[in-house]
């Protein structure tokens, strides 16, 4: 204990190289190298800040991390001087674990575009959502930052369903029209695009209302990409129409995302199409298994299936807009160990969207690995690896609502 996990030099210059010498605060983007005042001369001041602490008590604290883990390239996170000094100070309260995380993953994304001559201008994220009022008492005041790669978590009642349609209801304001007959919602959304939007949405006795950047809208027309998906629809796997709906989809765009399965995944190895059936072969363990001839799988195949389709898919859209993949529940029926090769492969395959599950799961919340930021609603308890003060649990009460009285 009490040594410092310090990046070296060289390792100051991966994560400053990774990003482009420029800051990786979203929106702020500061050249930090260039030409000094004499000719030979040059100027340098970015800093590379670390994610989880370099002391174990410092700013976030070590987020389970060991003093080596912390001390690498994957923990640093290249920022201008300003930046640098404000993720630090105020015991690092400003900006999360899972924020910082979240911007260098889009940033370091920004600039791999870029070196190979192209551009993800509309890469971005959902960065916060804030509840003033909602069918769930315990997500009330409260504010929840995301970032890349998020579990929720906590016992019946604790809003995480909730949490979900409110975050999907920006795309999708039927949510909080349904939702407002039961009682008011009122919410605000902030994401990136990479400009920052903040929407206010208000819903009361089935009637919606949003004010978008300052402005009352009827509708937002360019919100972000929204992929929902939750336990309590069955899925009828080997149907054009089904799958259609759920992805909400033409059935024309489904058959070629279905097309391209085989070519982009791992798990896929063929698809076949006839009308509107499809047969998925898929390769397991070394072994082969064909929809059509088992009459359906094991249900935790089917599971793979359409996480796996809802990667792709998010992968597609994150390319063009910020996109969220929520997974409602989606694994929980299944034994853990399918659940962390579900959640893990969609790390690769989602790519740059944004993911969100929700779980009842207290197994997936341990054997997660350390790139998943997992929030507990208020009521859980759960004991992750060595240290449950680790966890990020990125709630906030608002000043206002802390003085208000909520039920
Ligand atoms: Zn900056």
């Amino acid at each position: 204990m009490g040594i410092r996990a310090d990046f070296t030099a060289a390792t100051r210059r991966i994560i400053a190289e990774r990003a482009g010498y420029q800051c990786s605060v979203l929106k702020c983007g500061l050249l930090t190298i260039g030409p000094g005042m004499r000719p030979r001369q040059t100027v340098r001041n970015g800093i590379a800040a670390h994610i989880y602490a370099a002391s174990p008590n410092g700013p976030r604290g070590t987020g389970g991390l060991s003093d080596k883990e912390r001390s690498e390239p994957e923990n640093g996170i290249w920022c201008c001087a300003a930046h640098g000094t404000s993720i630090d100070s105020d015991d690092g309260r400003i900006f999360s674990a899972a924020q910082l995380k979240a911007w260098k993953r889009l940033h370091e994304a920004r600039k791999a575009a870029e070196v190979n001559g192209g551009a993800l201008n509309h890469v971005g994220l959902v960065d916060s959502i804030s509840v003033n009022s909602a069918p769930a008492a315990a997500l009330v005041g409260k504010t929840f930052n995301l970032g890349m790669r998020n579990i929720f978590s906590g016992p019946n009642a604790s809003g995480k369903s909730v949490l979900t349609r409110l975050i999907a209801s920006v795309s999708y304001p039927d949510h909080v029209a349904e939702m407002s007959r039961h009682r008011d919602v009122d919410m605000e959304v902030r994401w990136f695009d990479p400009i920052t939007h903040d929407v206010t949405t208000k819903g009361r006795s089935g009637s919606v209302t949003h004010v978008l950047d300052g402005n009352p809208v009827p509708y937002v027309a360019r919100p972000y990409k929204t992929i929902l998906l939750h336990l309590r629809r069955g899925i009828q796997i080997d149907n054009i129409a089904a799958l259609s709906q759920v992805f909400d989809l033409s059935a024309s765009a489904m058959r070629s995302t279905l097309s391209l399965l085989p070519s982009e995944s791992s798990l896929i190895k063929d698809v076949r199409i006839d009308g509107m059936r499809v047969d998925f072969t898929l390769d397991v363990d070394g072994r082969t298994w064909r929809y059509s001839e088992y009459g359906g799988l094991p249900s935790a195949y089917e599971g793979l299936i359409v996480t796996e389709i809802a990667g792709l898919h998010a992968r597609h859209h994150a390319r063009v807009e910020p996109t969220v993949l929520l997974l409602d529940e989606f694994l929980d029926n299944y034994v853990t160990s399918w659940q962390v090769e579900a959640i893990e492969r969609l790390q690769g395959t989602a790519e740059h969207a944004q993911v969100a599950i929700v779980t009842h799961s207290p197994q997936l919340l341990i054997e997660a690995s350390r790139d998943w930021s997992i929030t507990m609603l208020e009521g859980g308890t759960a004991n992750r690896r060595d240290s449950s003060l680790d966890y990020e649990v990125e709630t906030r009460q608002h000043p206002e609502a802390a003085s208000k009285e909520t039920d």
